[in-house]
């Protein structure tokens, strides 16, 4: 890897960041009067922890990692943001990725004026790694991939991500926010060994907790110190700070949900094909299927006249004539099995 002040954008690396009241104090004390707060309607009248000490250590125990190396965020869409403009330099760096992949990666890019350049996966929607390295030259700071992908749900194969890590001098984002969901092991074992490294996860999917909005990202607590340098001081709210500390408290809950999901997803990889109107389905390790069907945009239209919403993805580079379908509850896939039936 390339040194970490060479990859970060210069104004980041010389800025100072903004130092909150909280930042400032630490110890006990029992009077607060530094953050012109309210003394009322307690506890939500003070500012939350900027940094989320309480929850990273939770998340630290059961992740196996240190809390330097977290930084947690409003959904993982904002270490993805966060990412970019750490890195890239408007108008003049680039970050490479692969298609068809998580569409945010391109709309973050774009916001920031960063040239967005896709890798086509190959046929099987594993990495084309030869071709991704090679169009990482030197003004590429950022290679992103997402593994399980979405939304093809499959794993990006290991081999070939360790050739990215090892090759590429730039910062590789695995995002793994259907990790929980597939039997390989995820990347965050191989923090140590990789510099370059930043691991995505998310509360949003495997946690059933979409709604909260946390996302966390992974990696050396020197590129973590730059996430955080430029985040919002207190980008995480104390509600969702509070909720998701209950919830890995709780991760027996999760962990039946998981299974219940996992079960689903079986029953429908076996009766999706036997449909007239589903032509293939693709392997997954994420908790939804990329399913091929005779006619997408009419099948897409007539599930939403009974009410059920899938994911159209027929004009997604390589997705054509398919429908993303997430694993639901069992009735719920027993409605869309049911529908699926007369089309
Ligand atoms: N990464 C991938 C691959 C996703 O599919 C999604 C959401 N669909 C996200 C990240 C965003 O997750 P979050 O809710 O944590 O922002």
């Amino acid at each position: 890897m390339k040194d970490l002040k060479d990859l970060v954008r210069p104004n980041v690396w010389n800025m100072k960041p903004y130092s909150s009241a909280r930042d400032e104090f630490q110890g006990n004390a029992s009077v607060f009067l530094d953050a012109n707060e309210n003394p009322f309607n307690r506890p939500y009248n003070r500012y939350p922890d900027p940094l989320q000490w309480e929850l990273k250590k939770k998340i630290a125990e059961i992740k196996g990692v240190k809390r330097e190396s977290i930084f947690l965020g409003n959904g993982s869409d904002e270490p993805i943001d966060l990412i970019i403009r750490a890195f890239c330099e408007p108008s003049i760096d680039s970050i490479v990725s692969i298609a068809p992949s998580y569409g945010m990666y391109e709309v973050a890019a774009n916001v920031n004026n960063v040239e967005f350049r896709k890798i086509k996966l190959d046929e099987k929607f594993d990495l084309d790694t030869d071709s991704l390295l090679e169009a990482a030259n030197d003004w590429v700071k950022v290679i992103f991939l997402c593994s399980p992908n979405n939304p093809t749900g499959n794993n990006l194969s290991r081999d070939r991500l360790y050739k990215v890590l090892n090759t590429f001098q730039g910062i590789v984002v695995i995002d793994e926010a259907y990790v929980d969901f597939s039997i390989e092991p995820s990347f965050l074992g191989e923090l140590d060994k990789f510099p370059n490294l930043i691991v995505l996860q998310t509360m949003s999917k495997a946690w059933g907790a979409a709604g909260i909005r946390l996302g966390m990202a992974f990696a050396s607590p020197e590129i973590i110190a730059i996430l955080n340098k430029i985040k919002y001081p207190y980008n995480v709210n104390l509600l969702t700070q509070e909720r998701a500390l209950y919830m890995l408290e709780n991760k027996e809950q999760m962990e039946k949900q998981l299974r219940s999901i996992l079960s689903e997803r079986i029953r429908l990889q076996a009766a999706l094909p036997e449909l007239n109107c589903v032509r293939k389905i693709y392997p997954t390790d994420a908790n939804f299927i990329l399913v091929e069907v005779t006619n997408a945009d009419t099948i897409y239209k007539n599930l939403v006249r009974q009410g059920i919403i899938v994911r159209n993805r027929t004009n997604v580079t390589m997705c054509n004539g398919c429908l993303r379908i997430t694993v639901g509850k069992s009735d719920e896939n027993d409605a869309l099995l049911e529908a699926l039936k007369k089309m």
